[in-house]
């Protein structure tokens, strides 16, 4: 008989043995009847839906290969499986199309919300998942979301069409907004949220300090150090002096307060992180804390129905029992020893197109 000892993961070992966790979504397509473009196909919610899926299992690997060494992180997988797997599969499909009147524009997330509940009453919002509306956004807004809610929404336009944000006029309508979007929902806020500790404690312990947002920052291999880079961030701007004209003047990161030599280490914020506000192709991963912190909220959140499964490859999930849950929710072993009430953070978070 041996006595057994007992081994402390290393982080890795960890990551590894953090359990899947799944989630399910129903879609519901505000459609503007004079509008044909806010009549989003199926096809176009799945790609969206799909690059989520990816993401938040760490199989955006294209992306991920442009990791930048210079402005915080490492990367990490959340390991969060987002069903239904296959959003054309009629089993699992969860895509409901409700008209607005006609030339409607919504005012945020009340406004999807109120606009579905005209035509659903209280089944706008289903119970266990995660609630994703598209409609037309007012004010050129991107979308918004409750921070460790049930709910958030995304404006048809950042799904195929050629709509931009930021100095560079990058495209967003990649699938990053319906990333971030969801990050709120799991209980992430921006990078940049402005709290007076930013600079000398950030809000995620992996990333800089920042506070105001990245709108040209982006990705640059250097061929010298055959490196990729993140570049044109606020910290970048404060040590070059250049002014950005939409937010006054410097200083417009923690350089001068953190006293930073502006060649060294951490020079650069970590504007590839799907919370800050830049181009859809420069939003590339979460944070390794930001996805502990996304794992955590989900766990806690009781507005969802969180639950333990097989990695992103596992479609039998929607095919075990649980009659009382919707069939996209299903997954195997609830997870019951998790009976955290901890208050939900009503924060609603805008996400606006400059
Ligand atoms: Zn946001």
């Amino acid at each position: 008989m041996s006595m057994g000892v007992e081994q402390v993961p290393t982080g890795i070992e960890q990551e590894q043995q953090d359990p899947w966790l799944h989630v399910g979504v129903v879609i519901t397509v505000l459609v503007d009847p004079s509008n044909s473009n806010t009549r989003l196909e199926v096809s176009q919610i799945s790609a969206q839906h799909e690059y989520a899926r990816l993401v938040f299992t760490g199989g955006n690997v294209d992306e991920l290969s442009r990791f930048p060494s210079n402005a915080g992180g490492p990367a990490g997988n959340a390991k969060i499986v987002i069903e239904p797997a296959n959003i054309n599969d009629d089993s699992s499909t969860v895509v409901r199309y409700v008209d607005t009147a006609s030339n409607q524009m919504l005012n945020g997330l009340t406004g999807c919300i109120d606009a579905a509940e005209t035509v659903l009453g209280a089944d706008a919002i289903v119970p266990n998942v995660v609630n994703i509306y598209y409609g037309q956004l007012v004010n050129g807004l991107l979308g918004e979301a409750v921070v460790t809610g049930n709910v958030m929404c995304v404006t048809s336009g950042a799904v195929g069409a050629p709509w931009r944000r930021g100095y560079g006029n990058e495209l967003y309508n990649g699938g990053a907004t319906f990333v971030h979007e969801l990050g709120h929902v799991f209980g992430l806020l921006h990078t940049f949220d402005n709290l007076p500790t930013q600079c000398s404690s950030p809000l995620i312990s992996d990333l800089p300090g920042q506070f105001t947002p990245n709108l040209s920052a982006a990705l640059d291999y250097n061929t010298a150090t055959k490196k990729w880079q993140l570049v044109n961030d606020n910290r970048q701007y404060d040590c070059e002096g250049v002014i950005i004209p939409d937010f006054g003047a410097p200083p417009y990161s923690c350089v001068s307060a953190l006293g930073l030599d502006c060649g060294g280490e951490y020079t650069h914020e970590a504007g590839w992180s799907y919370m800050d506000y830049t181009a859809d192709m420069t939003m590339i991963a979460f944070s390794s804390v930001q996805c502990s912190v996304m794992r955590a909220s989900m766990l806690a959140n009781e507005m969802l129905f969180v639950t333990i499964g097989g990695g992103p490859g596992d479609n039998t999930a929607s095919l075990t029992t649980e009659n009382s849950k919707p069939a996209w929710a299903i997954a195997v072993v609830v997870i019951s020893a998790v009976a955290l009430l901890t208050a939900v953070i009503v924060l609603v978070v805008l996400l606006r197109k400059k």
